[in-house]
Protein backbone atom coordinates (compact mmCIF):
# COMPACT_ATOMS: atom_id res chain seq x y z
CA UNK A 1 0.00 0.00 0.00
CA UNK A 2 1.37 3.37 -0.78
CA UNK A 3 2.02 6.19 0.92
CA UNK A 4 -1.00 8.00 -1.40
CA UNK A 5 -3.81 5.46 -0.71
CA UNK A 6 -3.06 5.84 3.66
CA UNK A 7 -3.21 9.23 3.17
CA UNK A 8 -6.62 9.34 1.35
CA UNK A 9 -7.46 6.49 4.15
CA UNK A 10 -6.74 9.24 6.52
CA UNK A 11 -8.83 12.00 4.84
CA UNK A 12 -9.79 14.81 6.91
CA UNK A 13 -6.73 14.59 9.50
CA UNK A 14 -4.21 16.86 9.12
CA UNK A 15 -1.07 14.77 7.49
CA UNK A 16 2.71 15.97 7.37
CA UNK A 17 4.86 14.30 4.50
CA UNK A 18 7.20 17.72 3.70
CA UNK A 19 11.26 15.98 3.65
CA UNK A 20 12.19 18.80 6.35
CA UNK A 21 9.06 18.59 8.48
CA UNK A 22 9.55 14.88 8.65
CA UNK A 23 13.17 14.89 10.22
CA UNK A 24 12.15 17.91 12.62
CA UNK A 25 9.35 15.67 13.59
CA UNK A 26 10.76 12.09 13.64
CA UNK A 27 13.86 13.56 16.10
CA UNK A 28 14.18 14.59 19.64
CA UNK A 29 17.28 15.81 21.83
CA UNK A 30 19.24 12.58 21.49
CA UNK A 31 22.62 14.42 20.56
CA UNK A 32 22.80 14.83 23.95
CA UNK A 33 24.38 11.28 23.65
CA UNK A 34 27.43 11.31 21.07
CA UNK A 35 26.41 7.76 20.95
CA UNK A 36 22.79 8.32 20.12
CA UNK A 37 23.72 10.70 17.77
CA UNK A 38 25.38 8.13 15.56
CA UNK A 39 22.75 5.60 15.94
CA UNK A 40 19.53 8.00 15.61
CA UNK A 41 20.34 11.21 13.26
CA UNK A 42 18.61 9.37 10.04
CA UNK A 43 16.04 7.60 11.39
CA UNK A 44 12.50 8.94 9.89
CA UNK A 45 8.96 9.28 10.35
CA UNK A 46 7.11 8.40 6.50
CA UNK A 47 4.09 10.42 7.57
CA UNK A 48 3.39 12.72 10.42
CA UNK A 49 -0.57 13.13 11.76
CA UNK A 50 -2.22 15.35 13.66
CA UNK A 51 -5.25 13.98 15.24
CA UNK A 52 -7.53 16.95 16.46
CA UNK A 53 -9.58 14.53 18.86
CA UNK A 54 -9.63 11.12 19.87
CA UNK A 55 -12.17 9.71 17.45
CA UNK A 56 -8.98 10.81 15.13
CA UNK A 57 -7.17 8.76 17.07
CA UNK A 58 -8.76 5.63 16.85
CA UNK A 59 -9.04 5.95 12.82
CA UNK A 60 -5.31 5.94 12.81
CA UNK A 61 -4.71 3.20 15.24
CA UNK A 62 -7.14 1.10 12.88
CA UNK A 63 -5.12 2.10 9.59
CA UNK A 64 -2.04 1.10 11.64
CA UNK A 65 -3.69 -2.38 12.62
CA UNK A 66 -5.20 -2.90 9.64
CA UNK A 67 -1.92 -1.96 7.38
CA UNK A 68 0.44 -3.19 9.69
CA UNK A 69 2.35 -0.12 9.80
CA UNK A 70 4.99 1.34 12.85
CA UNK A 71 2.76 4.19 15.06
CA UNK A 72 4.98 6.25 17.34
CA UNK A 73 3.58 8.90 19.73
CA UNK A 74 5.32 12.38 19.46
CA UNK A 75 4.78 15.00 22.38
CA UNK A 76 7.00 17.86 21.72
CA UNK A 77 10.33 15.68 21.24
CA UNK A 78 11.97 17.30 24.28
CA UNK A 79 13.10 13.71 24.95
CA UNK A 80 16.95 12.87 25.62
CA UNK A 81 17.32 9.42 24.57
CA UNK A 82 15.52 8.87 20.96
CA UNK A 83 12.21 8.06 22.88
CA UNK A 84 9.59 9.49 20.20
CA UNK A 85 12.05 8.60 17.04
CA UNK A 86 10.74 5.83 14.78
CA UNK A 87 13.27 3.07 14.24
CA UNK A 88 11.43 1.70 11.61
CA UNK A 89 9.66 4.33 9.41
CA UNK A 90 5.88 4.29 9.38
CA UNK A 91 3.67 6.68 11.16
CA UNK A 92 4.21 9.15 13.91
CA UNK A 93 1.10 10.68 15.51
CA UNK A 94 2.00 14.13 17.20
CA UNK A 95 -0.25 14.95 19.95
CA UNK A 96 0.15 18.88 19.83
CA UNK A 97 -3.54 19.14 18.79
CA UNK A 98 -5.31 17.06 21.66
CA UNK A 99 -4.43 19.96 24.05
CA UNK A 100 -7.80 20.75 25.82
CA UNK A 101 -8.27 20.92 29.36
CA UNK A 102 -11.49 19.22 30.31
CA UNK A 103 -12.05 19.91 33.88
CA UNK A 104 -9.75 21.75 36.54
CA UNK A 105 -10.82 22.28 39.86
CA UNK A 106 -9.33 22.56 42.84
CA UNK A 107 -6.45 19.91 43.68
CA UNK A 108 -7.64 18.11 40.35
CA UNK A 109 -6.72 18.49 36.75
CA UNK A 110 -8.62 16.50 33.68
CA UNK A 111 -6.54 16.92 30.41
CA UNK A 112 -5.64 15.78 27.07
CA UNK A 113 -2.59 14.44 26.42
CA UNK A 114 -0.68 17.00 23.77
CA UNK A 115 -1.16 19.83 26.75
CA UNK A 116 1.80 21.65 27.45
CA UNK A 117 2.39 21.53 30.80
CA UNK A 118 3.79 25.43 30.93
CA UNK A 119 -0.25 26.23 29.60
CA UNK A 120 -1.60 23.57 32.06
CA UNK A 121 0.50 25.23 35.27
CA UNK A 122 -0.67 28.95 33.71
CA UNK A 123 -4.27 27.89 34.01
CA UNK A 124 -3.65 25.81 37.33
CA UNK A 125 -2.44 28.11 38.99
CA UNK A 126 -5.49 31.27 38.28
CA UNK A 127 -6.99 29.03 40.68
CA UNK A 128 -4.14 28.83 43.35
CA UNK A 129 -3.05 25.49 42.67
CA UNK A 130 -0.23 24.44 40.10
CA UNK A 131 1.15 21.02 38.66
CA UNK A 132 3.45 18.81 41.60
CA UNK A 133 6.20 18.65 39.04
CA UNK A 134 7.55 20.22 36.21
CA UNK A 135 10.64 19.13 33.80
CA UNK A 136 13.33 22.26 33.28
CA UNK A 137 11.74 22.46 29.60
CA UNK A 138 8.07 22.60 31.19
CA UNK A 139 7.05 25.47 28.80
CA UNK A 140 7.36 22.86 25.62
CA UNK A 141 6.91 19.61 26.80
CA UNK A 142 3.79 17.37 26.95
CA UNK A 143 2.29 16.02 30.04
CA UNK A 144 2.03 12.90 27.76
CA UNK A 145 5.45 13.22 26.41
CA UNK A 146 5.90 13.75 30.39
CA UNK A 147 4.67 10.86 31.47
CA UNK A 148 5.30 8.66 28.76
CA UNK A 149 9.14 9.66 28.61
CA UNK A 150 10.28 12.30 31.87
CA UNK A 151 10.81 11.54 35.06
CA UNK A 152 10.81 14.19 37.54
CA UNK A 153 12.00 18.02 38.48
CA UNK A 154 11.37 21.36 40.12
CA UNK A 155 8.67 19.98 42.75
CA UNK A 156 10.28 16.41 43.17
CA UNK A 157 11.90 17.30 46.31
CA UNK A 158 8.11 17.28 47.61
CA UNK A 159 6.44 15.43 45.47
CA UNK A 160 8.67 12.24 44.31
CA UNK A 161 8.59 11.07 40.46
CA UNK A 162 5.63 11.13 37.91
CA UNK A 163 5.18 7.85 38.51
CA UNK A 164 4.77 7.89 42.22
CA UNK A 165 1.31 6.94 43.31
CA UNK A 166 -0.83 9.89 44.08
CA UNK A 167 0.87 11.92 41.18
CA UNK A 168 -1.05 10.48 38.21
CA UNK A 169 -4.74 9.63 39.40
CA UNK A 170 -6.17 8.02 35.73
CA UNK A 171 -5.17 7.67 31.94
CA UNK A 172 -7.80 7.37 29.41
CA UNK A 173 -5.91 5.00 26.47
CA UNK A 174 -6.59 4.03 22.62
CA UNK A 175 -5.36 0.21 21.85
CA UNK A 176 -4.16 -1.13 18.77
CA UNK A 177 -5.95 -4.28 19.04
CA UNK A 178 -7.60 -6.22 15.91
CA UNK A 179 -10.51 -4.15 16.73
CA UNK A 180 -8.63 -0.51 18.88
CA UNK A 181 -11.01 0.71 21.68
CA UNK A 182 -10.98 3.41 24.37
CA UNK A 183 -10.06 1.82 28.23
CA UNK A 184 -9.26 3.69 31.18
CA UNK A 185 -6.71 2.82 33.42
CA UNK A 186 -7.05 4.36 37.39
CA UNK A 187 -5.09 3.57 40.18
CA UNK A 188 -1.57 1.15 40.43
CA UNK A 189 -2.80 -0.34 37.12
CA UNK A 190 -1.62 3.42 35.25
CA UNK A 191 2.52 2.11 36.22
CA UNK A 192 1.99 -0.43 33.67
CA UNK A 193 1.82 2.83 30.74
CA UNK A 194 3.94 5.60 32.66
CA UNK A 195 7.20 5.86 31.70
CA UNK A 196 6.96 2.78 28.81
CA UNK A 197 7.80 5.29 25.91
CA UNK A 198 4.15 4.99 24.21
CA UNK A 199 5.43 1.32 23.51
CA UNK A 200 2.26 -0.32 24.79
CA UNK A 201 -0.81 2.31 24.20
CA UNK A 202 -1.97 5.81 23.10
CA UNK A 203 -2.79 8.02 26.00
CA UNK A 204 -5.36 10.66 25.09
CA UNK A 205 -6.48 12.16 28.35
CA UNK A 206 -4.93 12.51 31.95
CA UNK A 207 -5.62 13.38 35.39
CA UNK A 208 -3.17 14.37 37.60
CA UNK A 209 -3.23 15.89 41.01
CA UNK A 210 -2.33 19.62 41.67
CA UNK A 211 -0.43 21.32 44.26
CA UNK A 212 -1.50 24.34 46.33
CA UNK A 213 0.59 27.25 44.15
CA UNK A 214 3.17 29.87 46.36
CA UNK A 215 4.37 33.32 45.41
CA UNK A 216 7.88 31.01 45.53
CA UNK A 217 10.87 32.79 45.88
CA UNK A 218 13.97 32.02 44.15
CA UNK A 219 17.65 32.06 45.58
CA UNK A 220 21.27 31.77 44.62
CA UNK A 221 23.88 30.73 47.31
CA UNK A 222 27.83 30.26 46.73
CA UNK A 223 30.28 28.20 48.67
CA UNK A 224 33.89 27.86 48.00
CA UNK A 225 33.91 24.49 48.95
CA UNK A 226 31.58 21.87 46.84
CA UNK A 227 30.85 19.63 49.53
CA UNK A 228 29.88 22.43 51.78
CA UNK A 229 27.21 23.15 48.71
CA UNK A 230 26.36 19.76 48.86
CA UNK A 231 25.50 18.95 52.52
CA UNK A 232 23.97 22.55 52.62
CA UNK A 233 21.53 21.18 50.17
CA UNK A 234 20.51 18.08 52.03
CA UNK A 235 19.87 19.71 54.87
CA UNK A 236 17.64 22.12 53.22
CA UNK A 237 16.13 18.74 51.90
CA UNK A 238 15.63 17.50 55.08
CA UNK A 239 14.20 20.35 56.63
CA UNK A 240 10.39 19.31 56.94
CA UNK A 241 9.44 23.41 57.63
CA UNK A 242 10.99 24.39 54.46
CA UNK A 243 8.24 24.35 51.75
CA UNK A 244 10.50 24.05 48.61
CA UNK A 245 10.04 23.57 45.06
CA UNK A 246 13.96 23.11 44.04
CA UNK A 247 17.25 22.35 45.26
CA UNK A 248 20.09 22.30 42.89
CA UNK A 249 23.74 22.21 43.37
CA UNK A 250 26.12 22.94 40.73
CA UNK A 251 29.48 22.06 41.26
CA UNK A 252 32.46 24.27 40.33
CA UNK A 253 32.91 24.89 37.40
CA UNK A 254 29.60 24.40 35.64
CA UNK A 255 28.07 27.71 37.00
CA UNK A 256 31.12 29.89 36.33
CA UNK A 257 32.04 28.64 32.98
CA UNK A 258 28.86 27.58 31.35
CA UNK A 259 25.98 29.80 32.82
CA UNK A 260 26.56 33.42 31.89
CA UNK A 261 23.37 34.89 32.91
CA UNK A 262 24.40 33.90 36.54
CA UNK A 263 27.89 35.98 36.30
CA UNK A 264 27.43 38.68 38.40
CA UNK A 265 25.95 36.67 41.39
CA UNK A 266 29.42 34.15 41.00
CA UNK A 267 32.18 34.43 43.07
CA UNK A 268 35.68 32.85 41.65
CA UNK A 269 35.87 29.48 41.34
CA UNK A 270 32.44 28.73 43.17
CA UNK A 271 30.01 26.37 43.50
CA UNK A 272 26.54 27.10 44.14
CA UNK A 273 23.08 25.95 45.08
CA UNK A 274 20.06 27.43 43.00
CA UNK A 275 17.20 27.15 44.91
CA UNK A 276 13.16 27.49 44.56
CA UNK A 277 11.55 28.30 48.14
CA UNK A 278 8.75 29.80 50.12
CA UNK A 279 9.14 33.12 51.29
CA UNK A 280 8.63 32.28 54.63
CA UNK A 281 11.37 29.81 54.34
CA UNK A 282 13.96 32.53 53.72
CA UNK A 283 15.12 32.90 57.68
CA UNK A 284 15.60 28.83 57.87
CA UNK A 285 17.27 29.05 54.69
CA UNK A 286 19.92 31.96 55.88
CA UNK A 287 20.76 30.40 58.96
CA UNK A 288 21.85 27.55 56.94
CA UNK A 289 23.49 29.35 54.81
CA UNK A 290 25.77 30.78 57.35
CA UNK A 291 26.03 27.18 59.07
CA UNK A 292 27.63 25.50 55.77
CA UNK A 293 29.60 29.08 54.88
CA UNK A 294 27.58 29.81 51.94
CA UNK A 295 26.84 33.26 50.67
CA UNK A 296 23.08 34.70 49.37
CA UNK A 297 24.30 36.50 46.21
CA UNK A 298 20.73 36.73 44.20
CA UNK A 299 17.07 36.72 46.27
CA UNK A 300 13.96 37.29 44.37
CA UNK A 301 10.06 36.28 44.03
CA UNK A 302 8.69 35.53 40.60
CA UNK A 303 8.88 35.96 37.81
CA UNK A 304 10.72 32.72 37.40
CA UNK A 305 14.24 32.47 36.13
CA UNK A 306 16.24 30.15 37.83
CA UNK A 307 14.70 26.59 36.51
CA UNK A 308 15.98 27.19 32.99
CA UNK A 309 19.25 26.63 34.58
CA UNK A 310 18.98 23.47 36.87
CA UNK A 311 17.82 19.50 35.58
CA UNK A 312 18.86 18.75 31.69
CA UNK A 313 18.66 22.53 31.04
CA UNK A 314 22.39 22.93 32.65
CA UNK A 315 23.07 19.89 29.96
CA UNK A 316 21.72 21.83 27.58
CA UNK A 317 23.98 25.42 28.44
CA UNK A 318 27.38 23.68 28.91
CA UNK A 319 26.96 21.96 25.45
CA UNK A 320 25.87 25.37 23.81
CA UNK A 321 29.72 26.32 24.81
CA UNK A 322 31.35 22.71 24.64
CA UNK A 323 29.97 20.06 22.25
CA UNK A 324 32.23 17.60 23.81
CA UNK A 325 29.92 17.71 26.97
CA UNK A 326 27.61 14.98 27.89
CA UNK A 327 26.15 13.98 30.52
CA UNK A 328 24.94 10.71 33.42
CA UNK A 329 21.77 10.48 35.39
CA UNK A 330 22.45 9.19 38.57
CA UNK A 331 20.77 8.32 41.96
CA UNK A 332 23.83 8.71 44.68
CA UNK A 333 21.15 7.74 47.16
CA UNK A 334 23.78 10.03 50.10
CA UNK A 335 26.32 12.31 50.10
CA UNK A 336 29.26 9.78 50.93
CA UNK A 337 28.75 8.39 47.20
CA UNK A 338 28.36 11.69 45.98
CA UNK A 339 31.85 12.55 47.73
CA UNK A 340 33.68 9.53 46.67
CA UNK A 341 32.50 9.92 43.13
CA UNK A 342 33.25 13.32 43.23
CA UNK A 343 36.84 12.87 44.22
CA UNK A 344 37.44 10.02 42.10
CA UNK A 345 36.58 11.98 38.97
CA UNK A 346 37.50 15.47 39.48
CA UNK A 347 37.29 17.76 36.00
CA UNK A 348 36.13 14.60 33.57
CA UNK A 349 32.82 14.22 35.47
CA UNK A 350 31.22 17.74 36.69
CA UNK A 351 28.76 17.53 39.57
CA UNK A 352 24.96 18.20 39.21
CA UNK A 353 23.19 17.75 41.94
CA UNK A 354 19.11 17.98 41.93
CA UNK A 355 17.98 16.45 45.53
CA UNK A 356 14.68 14.65 44.82
CA UNK A 357 11.97 12.92 47.41
CA UNK A 358 12.65 8.92 47.25
CA UNK A 359 10.08 6.86 48.98
CA UNK A 360 9.54 9.42 51.61
CA UNK A 361 13.58 10.65 51.68
CA UNK A 362 15.38 13.23 50.21
CA UNK A 363 18.34 11.84 48.57
CA UNK A 364 20.77 13.47 45.83
CA UNK A 365 20.36 12.58 42.51
CA UNK A 366 22.39 14.41 39.99
CA UNK A 367 23.07 15.07 36.04
CA UNK A 368 26.79 15.53 36.08
CA UNK A 369 28.19 16.70 33.09
CA UNK A 370 31.25 14.37 31.36
CA UNK A 371 33.81 15.49 29.27
CA UNK A 372 33.35 12.85 26.55
CA UNK A 373 36.55 11.15 25.42
CA UNK A 374 35.53 7.54 23.94
CA UNK A 375 32.24 5.27 24.30
CA UNK A 376 34.67 3.06 26.20
CA UNK A 377 35.81 5.58 28.45
CA UNK A 378 31.87 6.75 29.04
CA UNK A 379 31.23 3.34 30.26
CA UNK A 380 34.08 2.60 32.52
CA UNK A 381 32.51 6.16 34.29
CA UNK A 382 28.92 4.12 34.25
CA UNK A 383 30.41 1.15 35.94
CA UNK A 384 32.89 2.72 38.33
CA UNK A 385 29.45 4.73 39.81
CA UNK A 386 27.46 1.72 40.01
CA UNK A 387 30.14 -0.38 41.70
CA UNK A 388 30.53 2.50 44.12
CA UNK A 389 26.81 2.53 45.28
CA UNK A 390 25.08 4.58 42.68
CA UNK A 391 22.54 3.76 40.21
CA UNK A 392 22.75 5.47 36.79
CA UNK A 393 19.67 5.57 34.49
CA UNK A 394 21.82 5.83 31.37
CA UNK A 395 20.67 8.02 28.71
CA UNK A 396 22.92 6.54 26.14
CA UNK A 397 20.20 3.82 25.19
CA UNK A 398 16.95 4.25 23.32
CA UNK A 399 16.10 0.80 24.81
CA UNK A 400 13.25 1.03 27.68
CA UNK A 401 14.78 -1.53 30.02
CA UNK A 402 18.32 -0.64 29.78
CA UNK A 403 17.79 3.27 30.48
CA UNK A 404 16.70 1.88 33.73
CA UNK A 405 17.66 -0.65 36.44
CA UNK A 406 17.85 -3.44 33.14
CA UNK A 407 14.98 -5.27 34.31
CA UNK A 408 11.88 -6.37 32.37
CA UNK A 409 8.73 -4.63 33.37
CA UNK A 410 6.03 -7.15 33.36
CA UNK A 411 3.38 -5.39 33.57
CA UNK A 412 4.28 -2.99 30.90
CA UNK A 413 5.22 -6.02 28.31
CA UNK A 414 1.76 -7.97 29.79
CA UNK A 415 -0.11 -5.04 28.60
CA UNK A 416 1.63 -4.36 25.25
CA UNK A 417 0.24 -8.07 24.87
CA UNK A 418 -3.15 -7.23 25.67
CA UNK A 419 -3.19 -3.85 23.79
CA UNK A 420 -0.60 -4.27 20.84
CA UNK A 421 -0.55 -7.33 19.91
CA UNK A 422 0.88 -6.68 16.63
CA UNK A 423 4.04 -5.15 18.17
CA UNK A 424 3.13 -1.83 15.94
CA UNK A 425 3.63 1.17 18.85
CA UNK A 426 7.23 2.19 18.88
CA UNK A 427 8.80 -0.89 17.79
CA UNK A 428 12.22 -2.01 18.69
CA UNK A 429 12.54 0.06 22.20
CA UNK A 430 10.80 -2.30 24.92
CA UNK A 431 13.46 -5.07 24.72
CA UNK A 432 11.26 -7.57 26.30
CA UNK A 433 8.77 -7.13 23.16
CA UNK A 434 11.31 -9.48 21.04
CA UNK A 435 12.31 -11.89 23.72
CA UNK A 436 10.17 -15.19 22.81
CA UNK A 437 7.84 -16.66 25.14
C1 LIG B 1 16.56 21.12 27.95
C2 LIG B 1 15.82 19.91 28.47
C3 LIG B 1 15.46 19.85 29.79
C4 LIG B 1 14.77 18.73 30.28
N1 LIG B 1 14.46 18.67 31.61
C5 LIG B 1 13.84 17.57 32.09
C6 LIG B 1 13.52 17.48 33.48
O1 LIG B 1 13.72 18.41 34.25
N2 LIG B 1 12.90 16.33 33.91
C7 LIG B 1 12.58 15.30 33.05
O2 LIG B 1 12.03 14.29 33.49
N3 LIG B 1 12.86 15.38 31.74
C8 LIG B 1 13.48 16.47 31.24
N4 LIG B 1 13.77 16.55 29.92
C9 LIG B 1 13.36 15.44 29.05
C10 LIG B 1 11.97 15.68 28.38
O3 LIG B 1 11.81 17.01 28.13
C11 LIG B 1 10.82 15.24 29.21
O4 LIG B 1 10.87 13.88 29.30
C12 LIG B 1 9.51 15.71 28.58
O5 LIG B 1 8.55 15.79 29.52
C13 LIG B 1 9.06 14.97 27.36
O6 LIG B 1 7.88 15.61 26.85
P1 LIG B 1 7.59 15.68 25.29
O7 LIG B 1 6.21 16.19 25.10
O8 LIG B 1 8.65 16.40 24.58
O9 LIG B 1 7.62 14.12 24.93
P2 LIG B 1 8.31 13.37 23.71
O10 LIG B 1 9.77 13.54 23.76
O11 LIG B 1 7.64 13.76 22.46
O12 LIG B 1 7.92 11.87 24.07
C14 LIG B 1 8.46 11.22 25.18
C15 LIG B 1 8.00 9.76 25.18
O13 LIG B 1 6.62 9.70 25.51
C16 LIG B 1 5.89 9.01 24.50
N5 LIG B 1 4.59 9.67 24.36
C17 LIG B 1 4.36 10.96 23.96
N6 LIG B 1 3.04 11.20 23.96
C18 LIG B 1 2.43 10.06 24.34
C19 LIG B 1 1.06 9.66 24.50
N7 LIG B 1 0.06 10.49 24.27
N8 LIG B 1 0.81 8.39 24.90
C20 LIG B 1 1.81 7.50 25.16
N9 LIG B 1 3.10 7.82 25.01
C21 LIG B 1 3.41 9.08 24.61
C22 LIG B 1 6.74 9.12 23.24
O14 LIG B 1 6.51 8.04 22.34
C23 LIG B 1 8.14 9.06 23.83
O15 LIG B 1 8.51 7.72 24.02
C24 LIG B 1 14.43 17.66 29.39
C25 LIG B 1 14.78 17.76 28.05
C26 LIG B 1 15.46 18.87 27.58
C27 LIG B 1 15.82 18.91 26.13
Amino acid sequence: MSLEDIEQELCGIETITDAALLEKLSLDYYHFSPILEQQLKLKRADLVVRPKNESEVLRIAKVSVERRIPLTLRGSGTGNYGQCIPLNGGIVLDTGNLNDIISLSAGLARVESGIKMGALDRHARKIGWELRMIPSIYHGATLGGFIGGGSGGAGSITYGMIWDCGNVLSLRLVSLEDEPRILELRGKEIAQVMHAYGTNAIITEIEVALAPAYPWLEMVVVFEDFMQAARFGQAISNSDGIVKKLVTILGYPIATDYIKALEEYLIDDCSCALLIISPWAIEAVEDLARQYQGQISYSKSEPARLLEFTWNHTTLLARSIDKDITYLQAFYYNLETVEHLYNKFQDEVMMHLEFVRLHGKPIPTGIPLVRYSSEQRLNEIIQYHRDSGASIANPHTYILEDGGDGQINQGQLNLKRQLDPHGLLNPGKMRAWSIPF
